[in-house]
């Protein structure tokens, strides 16, 4: 399947690098296309209650507006010690804050916390000729003691996946396209293409 040109919904660099990444790792070459290649600054509201809604928000807004086929990721992590939280807040957890800090804060809360399972999950949607498909991704770890790591971005310094004792952010890319959250939904939306 070949598509020449595919519009990633987010204004999230880091974000757009990996699908680019994780695509050309699975055979799937294209040019893409994101809003800041329109010099749009123009962001819908994610109001939705799940990523799959907030995903179809970001996908429907810029597929209308450009008529590309159009894929969004909508992602976050779930920690089992904040009840799930924070789950599409993602983004926004404990406030306004850059990475570092929100990180910071995650690992003074639960500096005595025994539990410390998380998960990272990620919905694509993909819209082409008016047709909606979701996908999936989940990759289940933990938060790790202390930040480590420099690669990734948002949580990767905090999340440990314990069969390497290693953060996300530590492992890297080699890691992450084959494994992340975004990696198995992304994977699974390239099998469906190729069907
Ligand atoms: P979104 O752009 O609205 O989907 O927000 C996703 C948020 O979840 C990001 O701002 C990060 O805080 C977090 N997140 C999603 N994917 C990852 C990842 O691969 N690594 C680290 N943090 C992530």
């Amino acid at each position: 399947m070949s598509m020449k040109e595919l519009f990633i919904a987010s204004n999230n660099a880091h974000k757009i690098y990996e699908i680019g990444e994780i695509l050309k790792k699975n055979g799937f070459e294209t040019k893409l296309l994101c809003p800041r290649d329109f010099n749009d600054h123009d962001e819908p509201v994610e109001d939705g209650n799940t990523y799959a809604e907030n995903a179809y928000i970001k996908a429907k807004h810029y597929y209308d507006k450009y008529g590309y086929p159009t894929l969004a990721d909508d992602s976050g992590i779930s920690i089992d010690y904040f009840g799930g939280r924070p789950n599409i807040h993602s983004s926004r957890f404990l406030g306004q804050f850059s990475d570092q800090e929100k990180n910071e804060k995650v690992l003074e809360m639960m500096k005595n916390v025994k539990n410390r399972k998380a998960v990272f999950e990620a919905v694509i949607c993909f819209i082409q000729n008016d047709d909606v498909r979701y996908y999936h991704g989940e990759n289940p770890g933990e938060i790790a003691l202390e930040a480590k790591g420099e690669e990734g971005f948002g949580y990767d310094p905090i999340f440990l996946i314990p069969a390497y004792g290693k953060t996300e952010a530590e492992l890297g890319d080699v890691y992450k396209n084959e494994n992340s959250h975004r990696a198995r939904a992304l994977k699974k939306w390239v099998n469906d293409l190729e069907k």
